[in-house]
């Protein structure tokens, strides 16, 4: 049993099951135990990899994008150039590189970070050094400046905390986290009386699970403020589909799936992000696989360029990378990009008109 089990155990005989949200916070955030902030979970010796991780290309494909979004807008002369959940900064460093060479854009650039954790936040400004500009950690997205704002975030909703709802003969139950004998293990509640007013739940039949991440609706709420506001762009890329279908909550340690109640605090604990009702949100939005928008973007150009240089292992792991971030089969289709806009203005380079 972890540490963090033992403590969860505690909790719920002292106070009943508790939500898969309030299961998931514990074991990604918790200031002692937590998955975030206790490990260093990216690369190939921690447990998942992630698309910046995998290839620079991702970065700079999304830096110009941004780029050129913030041209399309006027270039306005102070704006925030933001990032919420950088891990270990690498995106942002791949951003920042690739617009070196837009005149004016570093100088007009804020730079914001969103990151709950003080052992990454350490990480980002030691991989952020080196481009001179001191960027600002913010807690939530509610906190970013009034202005202009260019947003990335990779994986970084499909680590909010997600609620699970089942339809059963008797009505809606919640799916909650409760002991049997010493384990944990998940169980229901009694029939609510009422769930949210949503497409997925309107759509259910018995036997169905939706699920539900509240966290990840008022981070793009908060996103959007100065964007309707001032204008501006995020882009949200992660795994997972235009509405909520069925258990998805996850587990990896590893690299490898993982029981989601084993190993609270040592593993990774994401699900599948629905992107229906965080599209509905926004007043414009674009929204593709993520193989699609870097085709567009120019990917297959800039790998071949980068091929040029390389040969032998350094040569094959650079077409790996390409073909990892783009093949159907690998994050092409699974991971989708999520851009949205203010009413007015265009959507970013990478979506279909
Ligand atoms: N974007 C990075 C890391 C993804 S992992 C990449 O693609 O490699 C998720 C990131 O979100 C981590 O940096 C984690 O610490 C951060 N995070 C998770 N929950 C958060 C929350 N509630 N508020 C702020 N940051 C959070």
């Amino acid at each position: 049993m972890t540490a963090l089990a033992s403590l969860l155990a505690q909790r719920i005989r002292e106070g009943g099951p508790i939500t898969v949200a309030e299961y998931m916070a514990e074991c990604l955030l918790h200031p002692l135990h937590g998955y975030y902030t206790t490990r260093q979970p990216f690369g190939a010796s921690g447990d998942f990899t992630t698309a910046p991780e995998i290839s620079q290309m991702f970065g700079e494909l999304l830096g110009l994008a941004l780029a050129q979004a913030w041209l399309d807008r006027g270039a306005p002369t102070a704006f925030t150039l933001a990032e919420l959940g950088p891990g270990r900064g690498t995106l942002m460093a791949d951003i920042l590189r690739a617009t070196r060479a837009v005149p004016g854009f570093h100088a007009a650039a804020q730079l914001a970070l969103v990151e709950a954790s003080p052992r990454l936040r350490a990480v980002q400004a030691q991989t952020l050094a080196p481009f001179g500009k001191v960027p600002q950690w913010l807690d939530h997205a509610a906190d970013l400046p009034d202005a202009p704002l260019f947003l990335a975030a990779n994986e970084f909703l499909d680590a909010l905390p997600i609620r699970q709802f089942l339809l059963t003969p008797a009505g809606w139950c919640e799916r909650l986290i409760g002991l049997a004998g010493q384990r944990l293990a998940f169980g229901l509640s009694p029939p609510l009386p009422q769930v949210p007013d949503a497409p997925a739940f309107a759509a259910a039949r018995p036997g169905d699970l939706v699920e539900l991440c509240t966290p990840a609706h008022q981070a793009v709420a908060q996103v959007l403020g100065p964007i309707t506001r001032h204008g501006g762009v995020a882009l949200f890329v992660d795994y997972g589909g235009w509405r909520s279908c069925g258990d998805t909550l996850q587990a990896l340690r590893a690299h490898a799936f993982d029981d989601p109640l084993a190993h609270p605090g040592q593993a990774d604990l994401t699900a599948h992000v629905d992107f229906e009702p965080l599209a509905a949100l926004a007043p414009r939005h674009g929204y593709d696989t993520q193989g699609a928008v870097l085709t567009r973007l120019g990917i297959d150009a800039r790998a071949e360029r980068l091929a040029r240089g390389l040969a032998g292992d350094a040569l094959q792991s650079h077409l790996a990378a390409h073909r990892r971030l783009t093949a159907p089969q690998e994050m092409g289709s699974l991971f989708k990009v999520l851009a949205l806009t203010s009413a007015d203005a265009p959507l970013p380079p990478g979506f279909a008109a």
